[in-house]
């Protein structure tokens, strides 16, 4: 019996997270964690709504922790369990770019395992194979495009949160759909894919794949490619993770190939700029991974909130990198601290946006 601690029970991931757990009888649901939504539905010995996560997981001792809540708030769990060497199957991308260095370095001492549950890195783990870095050439992200894919700067002028909620391809609570359709969300994913596979930024592409059905694919040394394809369901690397390294069955059918076109192309960086700014905060490092997350979380609420014009995103994500250059992060304390003061310096954006 596998014990799983499911925080974010209630959103997108979570309720595809607790199906998963109902199908698999060695999969049992030991903690429940939402932000306010009530938990009366799930049945589960040890429910939380709010408040501290570490104290639920203490509390549960789990096998394998989801992380599926959205956002920095997950920051604390993540370390958790890396710290305590439990497994961490992370949805919650989030985290992993505020803290990379420092979930490293939890990850050193604990010896906790990342499972990936983003789609393109549970696909990269699966070609990877644990494989040294010296034998990949190139890691390649794919992404929809978003559903704004092929428009030009003038078109996504005055477009509205329903619109920029419309993902062609995924369903996924509000902040992601946001990000995938800035890009900010394969901006965190080139990060997060540098600090799970410990492959440096230049040899992290990304390549537009409009269907969803390409999930990654990895470049080796010796000329040969791997990717892979599924329907874009995230069923599937929920229960990889969960099950890992079982890969149980799920309810998909199999592909059919004979219905497929694959078509990739280039991201547009010019008219989606988050995913070029995501590149200079990893590249620089330190601070600047986690500001460009904060300045993202208070710019994307503000356009939900109908008080931020969609282009005016990156500008608030850029203005507030500019004023937390150079800044190093030397414990959570520190990463806290350099959080909050973004977010502040992007509610200072907003007001001049
Ligand atoms: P949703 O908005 O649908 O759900 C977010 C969940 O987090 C909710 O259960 C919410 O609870 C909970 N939550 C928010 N704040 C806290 C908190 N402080 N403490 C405990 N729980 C909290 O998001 P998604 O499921 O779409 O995404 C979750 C994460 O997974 C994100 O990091 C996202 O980037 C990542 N991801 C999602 C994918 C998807 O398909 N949805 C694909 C790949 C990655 P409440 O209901 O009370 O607000
Ligand atoms: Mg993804």
């Amino acid at each position: 019996m596998k014990r799983v601690a499911l925080l974010g029970a209630t959103g997108s991931i979570g309720r595809q997270a607790i199906e998963i757990v109902e199908a698999h009888p060695e999969l049992e649901l030991c903690a429940a964690a939402s932000g306010s939504t009530p938990l009366d539905d799930v049945a589960v010995p040890l429910k939380q709504v709010g408040g501290d996560l570490t104290e639920l997981l203490d509390r549960a001792e789990p096998d394998v922790v989801l992380n599926a809540v959205v956002g920095f708030a997950g920051i604390h769990a993540t370390l958790w369990a890396l710290e305590h060497g439990v497994d961490l199957a992370l949805a919650n991308k989030e985290s992993l770019v505020a803290a990379g260095e420092l979930a490293l370095a939890a990850q050193e001492r604990g010896g906790g395992r990342i499972l990936p549950v983003d789609s393109e890195h549970s696909a990269l783990f699966q070609c990877l194979e644990g494989r040294a870095p010296e034998q990949v050439d190139t890691l390649v992200l794919t992404g929809s495009g978003g559903p704004f894919r092929g428009r030009t700067r003038g078109q996504l002028e005055d477009v509205t949160p329903e619109q920029a909620l419309a993902h062609p391809t995924w369903r996924m609570g509000p902040k992601i759909t946001v990000d995938s359709a800035t890009l900010a969300n394969k901006g965190l994913e080139v990060i997060e894919a540098h600090f799970l596979f410990g492959i440096p930024y230049d040899r992290i592409e990304v390549a537009i794949q409009p269907t969803s059905i390409v999930h990654s694919l990895v470049r080796f040394r010796d000329g040969a490619s791997l990717a892979h394809l599924g329907y874009p369901d995230m069923r599937v690397p929920i229960s990889y993770a969960l099950t890992y390294p079982e890969r149980a069955a799920t309810p998909l059918p199999p592909l059919d190939f004979t219905s497929l076109t694959l078509e990739f192309s280039q991201p547009d960086v010019e008219t989606f700029p988050m995913l070029a700014l995501a590149r200079t905060a990893g590249e620089e490092g330190g601070a600047a991974p986690c500001v460009y997350n904060a300045a993202n979380e208070v710019a994307v609420a503000a356009f939900l909130g109908g008080r931020l014009p969609f282009l005016a995103i990156p500008d608030v994500v850029r203005e507030t990198l500019a004023v937390a250059s150079g800044t190093q992060v030397r414990n959570l304390d520190e990463l806290l601290e350099i959080d909050e003061a973004a977010r502040s310096t992007a509610e200072g954006a907003l007001a001049a946006a």
